[in-house]
């Protein structure tokens, strides 16, 4: 999902694109030599013991990830399925991250919205 869904500007990879470094069986092809940001990158679903096995990135279509210049907490969606944020069990979690403080973003493609602590949700520019 990483590999597909962010703009990585390092390289010039776009987002929604997925990276022409990426096997189409899984992996990595360049994976000893992959770039800094790539070694860097870890998702919350990696990294965040609330975030459990059923909000696994490839499992929602939605990536989950705290954008590093803003502290806002982004759900990302595949551009396949840019409503994935809507899930039940991922807005169910999109809402309680709100209700921590954060600002929560769902993302897809151009498009954006948030999530509020109440559970409403408004188009974002
Ligand atoms: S270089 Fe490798 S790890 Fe980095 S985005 Fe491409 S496929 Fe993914």
């Amino acid at each position: 999902m990483c590999c597909q869904v962010l703009d990585i500007e390092e390289f010039d990879k776009k987002a929604g694109v997925l990276c022409s470094n990426c096997k189409l069986t899984g992996g990595c092809k360049i994976y000893k030599k992959r770039p800094q940001v790539c070694r860097d990158f870890e998702c919350e679903w990696l990294t965040e013991r609330d975030v459990g096995p059923m909000l696994k990135p490839d499992r929602q279509g939605t990536l989950l990830m705290i954008d590093a210049d803003t502290d806002e907490y982004l759900a990302v969606c595949d551009p396949k399925k840019p409503n994935a944020w809507r899930n039940p069990l991922m807005f169910k979690h999109l809402v309680a991250k709100a209700k921590e403080g954060h600002t929560v973003l769902a993302k897809a493609g151009l498009m954006a919205w948030r999530i509020y602590p109440n559970g409403e949700t408004a188009p974002w520019a």
